[in-house]
């Protein structure tokens, strides 16, 4: 875990002769306040370079500001530090023993979110941690298209974070960063966007990370999912139990996770009751027996219980899955990773996965370093962007921190994404 300090909250019993010091005696700049009715407190931020101040009036006088400073008198309120994911420090803090006043994150100032460790375990002090949540994508989104008599529904599973240099393979990162920006870890943020078909039935293909990863694997991966799958999927009007065939294009846990969950009894189970599971079978094979290099990515725990509960079809070679959608196999990544394509009246879109994860991976030598078989991807890439091209096809990209699917245009060497979602 890292943490910055974000700001110092300062109880403040007269706002008047408050801002005579910082404003006046001090020359500081107090920005226009902002009320947190469930407070009951107004607060006033105040810039100090990377942090900042925070003076806090209450506006009622059972506001716990009132009491603080009836009790004690104006002064030092509390500290707040800035995390990238309040989720897993909290996992963290409460695995350490350290006692909290929210177990949960909560909803704080600007759209962020919070929660606040009690000071008997942080030596008298009273700690808030916060998280900024981005604007862009507050709550679920549902992006659709219409494809023929198709109808194709882009959901989120939330965002994780992956190494940068990683993301690129042998692109220097000079390069890269133009596209992506690395934080502090030098991980960059990636999208995690699953794909329902609906046509004579349900399909969804690929179902993000899940919720069987621990806090360890959380804070490394940098996972955001405030809002996930099942938020994603009821936006769209859909449930668990509406989706007919789970679609994997390859086991590794950021498109796996989502395919069994836990239950309240422990157990790892199928996580849409009444699917069918479609696994390529050399993917499946490889995937349980994983070797030193692929481990990180195949937890057995995510496909293994398919089998056990009877819901596992296994696919051998490139076939329609279902009226209007078959699979395709683009090896490469993994040696049997498979791409999905879907056809009705006459348009074509193709979810590409981790061939093409982001639409800065458009470059037939962006590949990722966790690719088995690079030369492979550039081969496979390179016949699919071309068809794409030429067929005015729509792809969708599965890690695209913010573009869901695109067309794919071609001129003068160079290649481009007009967004669609
Ligand atoms: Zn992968
Ligand atoms: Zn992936």
């Amino acid at each position: 875990m890292k943490a910055v300090l974000d700001h110092v909250g300062i109880a403040v019993g007269n706002l008047a002769d408050a801002l005579s010091f910082y404003r006046d005696a001090l020359g500081l700049e107090i920005e226009a306040p902002e009320e947190v009715a469930s407070q009951r407190v107004r607060a006033h931020f105040v810039p100090t370079g990377p942090s900042s101040l925070e003076l806090l009036e209450a506006t009622a006088p059972d506001s716990p500001i009132a009491r603080f400073v009836g009790k004690r008198g104006p002064g030092l309120h509390h500290i707040t530090l800035r995390v990238e994911n309040l989720q897993a420090a909290l996992a963290q803090l409460k695995a350490r023993g350290v006692r909290l006043i929210d177990e949960q994150p909560r909803p704080g100032a600007e759209g962020s979110i919070v929660a606040f460790i009690h000071p008997s375990s942080a030596h008298g002090v009273l700690v808030e941690l916060k998280q900024r949540v981005p604007r862009e994508e507050p709550a679920p989104v549902v992006r659709r298209l219409t494809l023929g008599d198709l109808e194709l529904i882009s959901l989120s599973d939330g965002f994780f974070r992956l190494d940068g240099g990683a993301m690129f393979g042998v692109v220097p990162k000079v390069l890269w960063s133009r596209h992506i920006e690395p934080d502090d870890r030098n991980r960059i943020r990636l999208g995690l966007r699953p794909l329902v078909v609906r046509g004579a039935r349900t399909m969804l293909i690929d179902a993000g990370v899940g919720d069987k990863l621990d806090a360890k694997l959380t804070d490394i991966y940098g996972l955001e999912r405030a809002s996930h799958l099942d938020h994603s999927l009821a936006a769209a009007g859909l449930t668990p139990e509406s989706i007919d065939i789970v679609l994997a294009t390859h086991l590794h846990f950021d498109h796996a996770g989502g395919l069994t969950m836990r239950g309240d009894d422990g157990r790892i189970r199928p996580r849409f009751p009444r699917a069918q599971y479609v696994i390529r079978r050399g993917e499946w094979e490889d995937a349980m027996t994983p070797n030193q290099r692929t481990r990180a990515s195949y937890f057995p725990e995510n496909y293994a219980p398919l089998a056990e509960a009877r819901v596992l079809q296994l696919v051998d070679a490139d076939t329609t899955i279902m009226p209007g959608v078959k699979v395709r196999r683009s090896g490469g990544h993994t040696p049997h990773h498979q791409v999905v394509v879907v056809e009705s009246g006459g348009h074509t879109a193709v979810f590409a996965a981790d061939l093409v994860p982001t639409v800065a991976h458009l470059p037939e030598p962006w590949v990722m370093g966790y690719d088995l078989l690079p030369l492979d991807t550039m081969r496979f890439k390179a016949t699919l962007l071309a068809e794409a091209v030429k067929g005015g096809h729509v792809m969708f990209f599965e890690h695209d921190p913010e573009v869901a699917a695109g067309i794919v245009v071609e001129e003068g060497g160079k290649r481009w994404v007009e967004r669609v979602l």
